[in-house]
This record gives C-alpha cells, structure tokens and sequence, in this order.
C-alpha cells in the first residue's frame, strides 16, 4: 500500500480566520486529522465528512508521553494510505514539536509538508494591541518558554534581563513568579510595564496589565490561568493607544443543524452578523440520479426546496428540455436557486407549503395535464388528493434523500456547551435531533432556539421544545435578521 503523507500545519492563535489558505485546503482535502486543543473549533468543520477527526494533544504535558503517542499515531496513520493533516496551534516550530514529528516521520520514510502558521507569540500581543516591535521602543522581540527543562535547568537570565527589545514567554504563567523575580534579581527595572494576554484572539481574551513590581499580585487577583502570553517591555503602554480588539463575550454562538454543505454557507452568514458558527449536522442530503427522459410529457414542474432544485437541475443535460413548461417554486431560497440557473419561476404560493403549490398550478394548465412534483423522499405531497381536487395527473419525483444523522451523545453535550442559540432548518432536523437526544432535553437548558418558519415550530413544540426565535422569512438570512 501507498503510504499517506503528513502535513505538519500551524492553525494559528484562536481567531480562525487566521488560518491559512493553504492549510484549509490541506485540511478539506484530508483523510485525517490530528489536532490539539490550542485550535480554532470552527477549524474542524472544514475537513471531509468521511475523515477520520483524532483529538491528540493536551496543553502543556512535558513528560512526552503524549508527544510519543501523536508521533505513533501520525506515522501509523500515514502508513495506513491516509493523508494526515496534524493540526497545531500557533506555528509548529514556536513550542510546537514539530520538529519532533518530523523526525518520526523521517524514520518511517514518510514524506510531509510544513505549513506555518502565525505565532500566538506575536498575533497575542497584536490582538492586544501591542506591537512586538516599535521604532524608539524596541528594535528586537525574543521569545521564550516559560517552563524549566526536565532536568530543572533554567534560561540564563543574567543575559534575559540585560537584553533591550521585548521579551514574550510563552507557557509562562506556572512560573511567573520566577520570570519575574529573576529578571529583577538581574537588574531589570521593576517599573517595566508587563501584559499578560489569556486566551487571545478569542472571544474570551482578557488582559492584565501591570509592572514588573505588582504584576504578581495583579495575576492572582485575576486568576490568570493558561493559555495565557506574558510581555514585558516599553510596548505594552502603546495598548492605550493600539488596543482595538473587542473579545465579544457576549458574541452570540450558533448551533448550525443542517447539512453539511448548506452549513457551510450558513456559517458564513453568521460570521458576517459577528456571531461565532458551530456546525453539527443533523441530517446529510443524498442527491439522487433521476431519468429526465420523459420530462417533455409535463405541463408543469414544481419544486418545493432549494435541494429539490440542485439536484434535479444536475441531471439536466440540456436546458432547453423544459421550454414551454411552467415552473412554480414555494420558498424565496427555491426561488433564488431556480434564477441562479436563469431560471424565473411562473408562480410563488404566498405560503410555503407544497399543497399550496398544487393548487396554484391549476391557473397555468388545464384538465388532464401532466404535472411533476419534485421533492425529497420525506416530502408530504398527496398526489391522490391533488388528483382528485384540481382533475390533473400529478406525479412525484424523489430527488434527493433526507437522511438522519445519529449524533453521539458525547459530541452533543461537548459542543452544546457553548452554544448559545440552536437554529433549526427543517422539520426533518428537528426529528433527528430528538432522535439523536433520546428526548432527553437536558442539553438544552439555558439555550435559546431558532427556528425556520411555523412548519419547523410546530414539530418543534410538539416535542416540546419552545421556539424563542422564529423567522420572519423563511430563509437562513431571515432566520439570522431576527437572531441578531
Ligand atoms: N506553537 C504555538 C505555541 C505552543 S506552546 C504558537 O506558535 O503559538 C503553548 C503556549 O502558547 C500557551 O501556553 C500560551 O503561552 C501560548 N498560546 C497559544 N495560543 C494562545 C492564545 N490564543 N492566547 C494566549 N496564549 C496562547
């Protein structure tokens, strides 16, 4: 078998925007993922459905044990044929071990690619408005682990404290109090103003600021805890001037429900609004291949959903086909996606339900026509009663599968956590949610739900879960504008 190869990719400090075009591409396109807890969550909603997602990697273990089990296992996964992306924090050369993997992979002749990335050492201080580098202030910036080495061994900080430029530890805040201590003991000034960043670049950033004297006292009151960036030099004063991130606390995080390609677009929508997306597929829609040979005996096509719309439209070969036929649509997103194939439908029912939609295709055809329906294999249109009410043949065409997803409990309470409002887009999410959920509707204590439209609140209270937000149009962008 072909061995895989391994991609050794910094995934940046906390804003996941930071990330790399490249690394994204090599993230999509991967067959597994090993990350560790220093990355961005949204990152892990990029890869493939079928990769395989292996969480490797607390902060901070310096016994190595668990570096030796992220070396055996990257090898052993490349070994398997797959492509690995093993995702770090940061820039895998700053503290990162990547060096390490490297040589891991090195002994297994296992071919790999570095994609750096951009260094909590300099994008914290950024995002707290501090520049590493400042001319007048500091001509140099040196970085720093602040751990001792296993044999107790610790820097040279005669030199440390005669040095100019800015100093940054990282893994700093364990021994904060020697940094400190030493660095005075050898002579630098106890006024030199220090920061010390937690989580930075995330909505939970926070930043203590004080002098070399009182920045112990300072750190206690406030707890600090890791992951946290300790600077110390002239720069940190140019924050009152510099500061200019704002870490939303308050920024809403969305639970996105549908599938997963739609996620994808949903979640762009919500970073646009200045909320934080996280996506967790409830259902997976299997398009499906369908004759269009027989498409020329119709009067009339009607479409019902956007995904109705995708997959018919795919097995179209030749426009033309349709000429002459009427196309009705419910839903303004179904409309969108039919004009986005130059497609202008003849008739919208003012109320998104596909019975509305049989009824309103009477006006364009006549008696004993030949009507086509499009929809999923769920849909609820009842060809016998349209039948029999408005005397024309209506068929059905099942497009595309809506296919549950059974959730792992696990997974659920992990990202429910944070979440702050759940949106639901469909009736069908809502029954695969339960579903997922054993009706156990603990995990939604203190959230907020969202839903589409009355048809998705319906089923939603009939399982008995309140519906706090309700669209006003019955799309994602509508669901959002009475979100935010
Ligand atoms: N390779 C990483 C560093 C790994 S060491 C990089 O280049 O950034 C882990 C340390 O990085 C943490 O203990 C902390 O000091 C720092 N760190 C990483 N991300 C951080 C963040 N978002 N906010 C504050 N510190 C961070």
């Amino acid at each position: 078998m072909n061995k895989g190869k391994a991609y050794i990719i910094g995934a940046g400090p906390g804003d996941f925007e930071l990330l790399t075009l490249k690394a994204k591409r090599v993230i999509e396109n991967a067959d597994c993922i090993i990350y560790d807890r220093l990355i961005s969550p949204n990152i892990l909603d990029l890869p493939k459905s079928t990769a395989e997602l292996i969480y490797l990697g607390k902060e901070n273990t310096e016994g190595g044990l668990i570096q030796d089990e992220i070396n055996q296992t990257l090898v052993k996964k490349c070994l398997e044929g797959k492509n690995v992306a093993r995702v770090k924090g940061g820039d895998p050369f700053v503290f990162g071990r990547g060096g390490e993997e490297i040589d891991a992979l090195v002994e297994n002749g296992i071919s790999f690619e570095v994609i750096p990335g951009i260094t909590s050492s300099i994008s914290v201080p950024a995002y707290a408005g501090i520049p590493v580098t400042h001319r007048g202030l500091a001509r140099s910036f040196h970085v720093f682990t602040g751990h001792t080495m296993e044999n107790g061994k610790w820097h040279n900080f005669e030199n440390i404290a005669k040095l100019e430029g800015t100093l940054v530890f990282l893994m700093g805040v364990k021994n904060l109090d020697l940094i400190v201590s030493d660095l005075i003991k050898n002579g630098k000034s106890s006024k030199t103003p220090v920061a010390i960043i937690e989580k930075g670049a995330t909505r939970k950033q926070r930043v203590s600021v004080g002098t070399l004297e009182n920045i112990l006292k300072i750190a206690e009151k406030n707890k600090v805890k890791s992951p946290a960036i300790t600077i110390i030099g002239e720069v940190v004063n140019l924050r009152e001037t510099f500061s200019w991130f704002e870490p939303k606390e308050s920024s809403k995080k969305i639970l996105i429900t549908r599938d997963k390609k739609q996620a994808k677009e949903m979640s762009k929508l919500v970073l646009n609004k200045g909320g934080i997306p996280i996506e967790l597929p409830f259902i997976e829609i299997e398009e499906l291949k369908i004759s269009t040979e027989n498409l020329k005996k119709y009067s009339a096509i009607l479409f019902n959903s956007p995904n109705g719309v995708k997959s018919f439209f795919k097995n179209i070969e030749d426009m033309r086909i349709l000429a002459n036929i009427k196309i009705g649509a419910v839903g303004a997103k179904t409309k969108e996606v039919l004009e986005s194939l130059k497609i202008v439908p003849d008739f919208m029912p003012e109320e998104y339900m596909v019975d509305r939609l049989a009824e309103e295709v009477v006006k364009f055809t006549n008696r004993n026509n030949n009507i086509l329906i499009v929809t999923s294999d769920i849909s609820p249109a009842d060809l016998d009663k349209y039948n029999s009410l408005y005397e024309r043949n209506y068929e059905k065409i099942v497009a595309y599968n809506t296919k549950k997803i059974k959730v792992a409990k696990d997974e659920i309470n992990e990202k429910f956590e944070d979440i702050d409002i759940i949106t639901f887009l469909s009736s069908s999410t809502v029954e695969a949610f339960y579903e997922s959920i054993n009706g156990d509707l603990k995990v939604l204590e203190n959230k907020k739900i969202a839903s589409i439209g009355p048809m998705t609140s319906e089923t939603l209270r009939k399982y008995g879960i309140k519906v706090d937000y309700e669209a006003k149009k019955y799309t994602a962008e509508g669901l959002l504008d009475v979100i935010f």
